[in-house]
């Protein structure tokens, strides 16, 4: 069952994409893939067009994201229906996740960069003399690769974030989901973006490679651990700068005093919301022995009540790629074998016709499976029964992979310190994923879940180069530590040595 056919390229032709709607296997047309010398074109094309864009005031940029905006709230019925034939999940999802989210960027990036890209002025603690300035600026051409599982937003909101930054950029969206990818294009296009600010390059792998290769200044890059640890390599033999947004296996901890309702809800919403295909999807749950039984019995009433379709009312929807089948279905069958045991779900959905795998909850289940080691993302939610919290925050630690993770209790101390002790870029009390986290909050992983943030502030300064410039404020024919060297001078700065760091002098000065 392919999603993505590849057409091969016909002599003095470009190759193409045939796609079909993954939920309805409907076809949706072609799109014509970009070859290695289209990407360096575009790169060419950022390059010219990057000197006039960083000349704009981080304000007038953000008329334009302001722009996009309007746009995208008039067509937003299109969009979402793109998004839902590509991708197969429910417009609910659609509107929600990658529309209402990215309409918050633009809005948030357009107002708030002005603040995060500021100059700092910064007096010296101890060089009273000087002055010390932070500047922010643009890195110049910004390559941006990005996956299937939210494909608009996820190709947005970095777009955005590095624009505002006074870059421009080359966009190689996955090749299962061009068409979320061509709507970024259209959005900024209406939004009268100059010639060249922002490029798209449709294509697979090899597509991105190129774009690893081409002279950019900075990959931003979203995607599996295993393309990421290439992208970087890659970047690393240039000394190029890259940001790696990788997978997760994320934990989420049931302490015993949790609201068993909001954690049962929460864990079928965090493991099945489209389709289990997010980088913070509730992979993996430790519930404490105490309240595994109420807690699980809850957690099989809300599965066994979604529906799984692609029309009408239902919560959940097909899988984006055929491929992702395969790994659900040998992380199923592994864990099985190891004397899991399947509570719902558990098979391929026989009543739809697109590629559905049904919400499947597992139990009995235990650190030599792969279903609570290598991230699965798809519908799957195994859960655990552990001793105590202890227990349960030893083996949420025991990952190669450190995105998010949740705790639930009713004690916000507990869950603050739990979630303080989990290695994870970021983590949530009482609440599954973060939903709303494309705004303030800087997001990223640790371990093998990547390197460096987006969001925020920290993702726009992600995109600037940070210049430091030191200026004299008083002037002077020479500065005390400039030639000659003298005995005098050196006598002089062993006294100062003693006198200010040797004494409560340093200490009043700083
Ligand atoms: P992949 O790593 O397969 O692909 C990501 C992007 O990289 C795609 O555009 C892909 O192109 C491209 N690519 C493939 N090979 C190369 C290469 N050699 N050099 C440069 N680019 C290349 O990831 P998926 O698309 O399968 O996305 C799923 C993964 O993304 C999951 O692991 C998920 O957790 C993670 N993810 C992480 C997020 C985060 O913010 N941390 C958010 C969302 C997802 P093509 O698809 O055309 O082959």
């Amino acid at each position: 069952m392919a999603i993505v056919e590849r057409l091969e390229a016909s002599p003095g032709q470009r190759g193409r994409l045939a796609l079909a709607n993954p939920a309805t296997l409907a076809p949706l047309g072609e799109v014509e893939l970009a070859t290695s010398h289209d990407v360096s074109a575009a790169v060419e094309r950022a390059r010219k067009a990057q000197p006039e864009w960083g000349a704009l005031s981080v304000s007038e940029r953000g008329h334009y994201l302001e722009r996009a905006l309007r746009t995208l709230v008039q067509r937003a019925d299109d969009f979402v229906s793109t998004l839902v034939s590509e991708t197969g999940k429910p417009a609910t999802e659609a509107i929600a996740t990658e529309i209402l989210t990215s309409c918050d960027a633009l809005q948030f990036y357009a107002k708030r960069a002005k603040h995060a890209l500021a100059d700092r002025k910064l007096p010296l603690h101890l060089m009273k003399t000087k002055r010390l300035y932070l500047v922010y600026r643009p890195l110049g051409v910004v390559g941006i690769i990005t996956p299937w599982n939210f494909p608009f937003l996820l190709a947005l909101n970095p777009s955005a974030q590095a624009l505002m930054a006074g870059n421009t950029v080359v966009l190689k969206p996955s090749e299962a989901t061009p068409l979320s990818g061509q709507l970024v294009e259209e959005l900024f296009q209406s939004a009268g973006l100059p010639e060249g600010v922002f490029n798209l390059v449709q294509g697979d792998g090899e597509v991105g490679a190129a774009l690893t290769k081409a002279a950019v200044d900075k990959i931003a890059f979203t995607g599996s651990v295993e393309t990421g640890r290439c992208v970087a390599e890659q970047c690393a033999r240039r000394l190029l700068p890259c940001s790696l947004e990788l997978g997760g296996k994320d934990p989420m901890i049931v302490c015993a005093d949790a609201d068993l309702e909001r954690a049962a809800r929460g864990a079928v919403y965090g493991a099945f919301a489209n389709a289990g295909q997010v980088c913070t999807s509730t992979e993996r749950v430790y519930v404490v022995d105490e309240v595994a039984e109420p807690f699980l019995e809850k957690v099989l009433r809300e599965t066994t009540a979604l529906r799984q379709g692609a029309e009408g009312e239902f919560e959940v929807g097909s899988l984006i790629r055929a491929e992702q089948l395969a790994v659900i279905e040998d992380h199923v069958q592994d864990a099985v074998a190891r004397g899991a045991r399947v509570m719902a779900g558990g098979r391929r959905n026989p009543d739809c016709e697109g590629i559905f795998y049904e919400p499947t909850v597992l139990v009995d289940v235990n650190h030599e499976m792969k279903v609570m080691r290598e991230e699965t993302f798809g519908p799957l939610l195994p859960v655990m029964v552990v001793r105590d919290e202890d227990e349960a925050l030893r083996l949420a630690n025991d990952s190669r992979y450190g995105l998010n993770a949740s705790v639930w209790t009713r004690s916000r101390h507990r869950g603050l310190e739990l979630a303080r002790s989990i290695d994870s870029g970021c983590a949530v009390v009482n609440d599954c994923m973060i939903t709303y986290g494309v705004t303030e909050s800087p997001f990223g992983g640790v371990k093998e879940s990547g390197l460096g943030r987006v969001n925020g502030e920290a993702g726009l300064q992600g995109f600037s180069q940070l210049q430091s410039i030191l200026v004299d404020r008083f002037g002077g024919r020479s500065e005390f530590l400039w030639y000659p060297y003298t005995a005098r001078k050196l006598r002089f700065l062993k006294r100062a040595l003693r006198t200010v760091w040797g004494g409560a002098l340093g200490r009043l000065l700083s």
